[in-house]
């Protein structure tokens, strides 16, 4: 097995209902460990520059408008296939088709307002690490 590291974010909904100690508990408790995290307001442009790839989304906007509706809390996660780890703790992108027992079904409310991101792939996660966190700023232990 590969140690990886992913990008994680714990979104506006999530942090506005005060469980980001109930999900960061999820990912330690399941072999994963926080190598970088920082709370942020995003600002227009970085949330649609974060979010680039869907651009030509009909959902773009109201994605946009959704991650810079308040503060963030962005995280470095890393272990074992830490990649597809977080994506399985989170669930589906729709927390009604989303497993129980995942982060999505437990604290998400709807598609647009579904509690995390998780990196989907090798080269999307080194691409959203270094959107957020230098190089120097992300802490192997
Ligand atoms: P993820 O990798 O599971 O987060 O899903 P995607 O990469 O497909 O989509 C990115 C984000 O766009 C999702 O987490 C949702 O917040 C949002 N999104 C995706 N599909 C829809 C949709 O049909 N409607 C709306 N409003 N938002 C969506």
């Amino acid at each position: 097995m590969a140690v990886e590291r992913t990008l994680s974010i714990i979104k506006p909904d999530a942090v506005a209902k005060n469980v980001i100690g109930k999900i960061i508990s999820r990912f330690e408790d399941n072999g994963l460990r926080i190598a970088a995290a920082r709370m942020k307001l995003l600002s227009q442009k970085e949330a649609e520059g974060f979010y680039a790839v869907h651009r030509e989304r009909p959902f773009f906007n109201d994605l946009v408008k959704f991650m810079i509706s308040g503060p963030v809390m962005i995280m470095v996660l890393e272990g074992e296939n830490a990649i597809s780890q977080n994506r399985n703790l989170m669930g589906a992108t729709d927390p009604k088709k989303a497993d129980k027992g995942t982060i999505r079904a437990d604290f998400a409310e709807s598609i647009d307002a579904n509690a995390v991101h998780g990196s989907d792939g090798p080269d999307t996660a080194a691409t959203e690490i270094a959107y957020f966190f230098p190089a120097l700023d992300v802490y192997t232990r």
